[in-house]
C-alpha cells in the first residue's frame, strides 16, 4: 500500500475558478530577473475562500473566533474520507450509515469533483452538505468537515444555514480539496490554513497518508 503524503491541495493560478462574485486570483510579477530584477517577487491578489481553503466561525458570526485561533488539534490527526453516493447533496440519511464518532475529522469525496476542478468555469452543481446533514454531524460532534469544491453549502441553496449549523457548532470547515487521487478510507491529514489575524477564511495546503 502507498504510504506517502498525497497532496490533496488545488494549485492556485491567475484566472482559476472561484466563487462568483468573490476577488479573482491574481499573481502577477512585481519585480523580475528577466527585466532586470535582482531577484523575482509577485504580487498575490485573491479573496480569502480561494482555493483549498478554511472557514473560520468569523465567516458566518461577527463576534465569531478568526482561524489564527484554530488548535492545530482540529486538522492534524486521523481523517476518514467517506465517498458520497448521492449525485447532489450530502444528505443525513446517508451519513448515517458510516457510524460517525465525536472528534472525527470527516473528509467528503463527491460525485464528479475531479471533473469539476479541471474547468476555469464554476460550477454550481457541485454535490454540497444539506443543512440537516450539517445539522446530523454537529450533533455527532464532528470536529472538522472538508469538501471537494469550494462551498460546504449549495449555491444559491441553503449555504448559509450550512456554515452556520457547522461553524455555530464549532466544527471547521476545510472547502476546494481535490480528493480525485484518494480512496475512502482512514488516513492521517495535515491541513494548515495560514495564520491570517482574524482571518474568515484563508487558503491551507493539506495532504493525506493512509493509516493501517
Ligand atoms: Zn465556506
Amino acid at each position: 500500500m502507498n504510504k506517502s503524503w498525497i497532496d490533496i491541495s488545488v494549485p492556485l493560478y491567475t484566472g482559476m475558478v472561484n466563487w462568483p462574485g468573490d476577488p479573482a486570483v491574481s499573481i502577477l510579477p512585481v519585480k523580475e530577473i528577466a527585466s532586470g530584477g535582482s531577484s523575482n517577487v509577485s504580487e498575490i491578489s485573491m479573496g480569502a475562500h480561494t482555493g483549498t481553503h478554511m472557514d473560520a466561525p468569523r465567516h458566518f458570526f461577527t463576534e465569531g473566533r478568526g482561524l489564527d485561533t484554530m488548535p492545530l488539534e482540529a486538522t492534524i490527526g486521523p481523517a476518514r474520507v467517506i465517498a458520497i453516493r448521492d449525485r447532489n447533496a450530502i444528505k443525513a440519511e446517508e451519513l448515517r450509515g458510516h457510524r460517525i464518532r465525536k472528534g472525527e475529522r470527516i473528509l467528503f469525496k463527491t460525485h464528479g469533483s475531479a471533473v469539476r476542478w479541471r474547468r476555469r468555469e464554476f460550477d454550481r452543481n457541485y454535490v454540497y452538505v444539506s443543512p440537516e446533514a450539517a445539522r446530523y454531524l454537529a450533533l455527532r460532534g464532528v470536529r472538522t468537515v472538508g469538501v471537494d469544491y469550494l462551498s460546504v453549502g449549495g449555491y444559491k441553496k441553503d449555504g448559509a444555514e450550512t456554515h452556520r449549523a457547522l461553524l455555530g457548532a464549532g466544527v471547521w470547515i476545510i472547502e476546494g480539496l481535490n480528493l480525485s487521487a484518494v480512496e475512502p478510507g482512514r488516513y492521517d491529514l495535515i491541513c494548515l490554513p495560514l495564520r491570517i489575524l482574524n482571518a474568515d477564511g484563508a487558503p491551507a495546503r493539506a495532504v493525506l497518508r493512509r493509516r493501517g
